[in-house]
């Protein structure tokens, strides 16, 4: 174990100049660029670890064009056995930097402890230090007995479909070869996170009747309409949803329960240049609905639906339509009593002293794929940096909590897949 640990500190520099590379390449996304030439700068990095690698363009995917490629990398280390296997994965797209930056988004600086650039804390700090905590055991002469894997994919920030999801389609990230998978999202480096709540997107339109401004009366306001139902769903869903506190350890508390957020509302005429004397005739909005899982889909949507009919009743001459939006997410989790959950609860108390603290996500990322497309049910993310610091201005990962959480992975991995009686 010392060894191993030894061997994290001594790569502990050539991991954070591998991660500032990473962050130099600007795979911005949307729309998706870069990715070509970071997949390859991760591939031949494994190859150099002594992986077998497989770069994989997704030629077919509707995501996947010549001005914006998609390419995944598959990376495989094979011990005594194919099985148990652990697999990290990590996706190399970031968000657009925005405006607020005092630093080169994509030239990234090591200052007082913190590296900062575009996708430190999400999440290519957390992918160098998964790949260099499976070189720390080749480096300390640990033989597997079981196999270590890597992927780094495409386009979690817009839902993983070319990533994480396409591979999972292809049989390529199933539990036909995978035991267990870490993802290193940021959730620091004593945190355990167990899964994600769900997401109901949907519009709801309100329609109504025009007419001469100057005399309402004769219309029906399809605005005035949306306020009621608005204000109905206030009053009557969201205390329903509030109550529905989760046993899932969302952190933080305020969404430890489902949660509504309203996107976007428009109505009547656009907001640009004159407008002319008329009763709106359309009005719409676009709410995401987070979900938990002692809730379903079906009650969620019921939910909504009772309220519509409800003031559809109330109010004559009122008339809406309710819209999936799509890319509906299921609520994801591991058991608290998986190998894989007590085996990092054990490897961070052997590393940093403390006991590990179980959460959940209020958002989403790429569990959902594994879970449901791979049929993987060992699945968490543990990794450095700070959640808070994700699609921030200034972005930024600790240097320590990064070679900390690597220490983490390698005993992890160790005590998962690695031949500790030869050892
Ligand atoms: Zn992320």
């Amino acid at each position: 174990m010392r060894a191993l640990l030894n061997a994290v500190d001594e790569l502990a520099p050539e991991m954070l100049q591998f991660a500032k590379e990473l962050i130099d390449i600007p795979t911005v996304n949307p729309p998706g660029e870069g990715y070509r030439e970071c997949a390859e700068r991760i591939a031949d990095r494994l190859c150099k670890f002594d992986f077998d690698v497989r770069l994989l363009p997704t030629e077919g995917h509707r995501d996947h064009s010549p001005a914006s490629p998609r390419y995944n990398v598959i990376a495989t280390r094979n011990g005594a056995n194919p099985r148990p296997a652990l697999h990290f994965n990590g996706h190399i797209d970031v968000v657009p930097p925005g405006a607020g930056w005092t630093r080169d988004p994509f030239s990234a600086v090591i200052e007082n402890g913190r590296l900062y650039g575009r996708g430190s804390s999400d999440m290519k700090c957390g992918l160098a230090a998964a790949i260099y905590s499976a070189e720390a055991l080749r480096r300390a002469g640990i033989p597997l007995r079981g196999s270590l894997q890597l992927s780094a994919t495409v386009d979690e920030e817009t839902g993983g479909f070319a990533g994480v999801a396409h591979l999972a389609e292809a049989g390529l990230l199933t539990s036909r070869t995978i035991d267990y998978v870490i993802i290193p999202e940021p959730f620091g480096p004593s945190r355990i996170c167990i899964g994600h709540r769900g997401l109901y997107w949907f519009r709801i339109v309100s329609h109504g009747k025009t007419a001469h401004g100057s005399m309402p009366h004769l219309g029906i306001s399809a605005i005035e309409n949306m306020a009621v139902l608005l204000e109905e769903i206030r009053q009557t869903v969201m205390p329903e949803i509030a109550a529905r506190v989760s046993v899932m350890p969302v952190a933080p508390l305020e969404s430890r329960c489902g949660t509504l957020n309203i996107n976007s509302i428009q109505g009547g005429e656009p907001d640009f240049g004159l407008q002319s004397p008329c009763v709106a005739d359309r009005c719409e909005v676009v709410y995401e609905r987070r979900w938990v899982p002692e809730e379903s889909l079906e009650e969620v949507r019921s939910q909504i639906i009772g309220a519509l009919d409800r003031v559809a009743r109330s109010k004559p001459g009122s008339k809406f339509e309710l819209e999936d939006y799509g890319n509906t997410v299921y609520p994801a989790s591991t058991r608290r009593d998986a190998e894989l959950v007590s085996t990092l609860e054990q490897s961070i108390y052997e590393t940093l002293g403390r006991r590990a603290e179980l959460v959940a996500s209020p958002g989403t990322y790429d569990h959902k794929h594994f879970a449901r497309i791979g049929n993987i049910v060992q699945c968490v993310a543990y990794g450095p940096g700070e959640l808070e610091q994700a699609h921030q201005a200034d972005e930024w990962c600790g240097v320590e909590a990064m070679v900390q959480s690597a220490r983490v992975m390698a005993l992890t991995a160790l005590h998962l897949v690695g031949n500790i009686d030869i050892y």
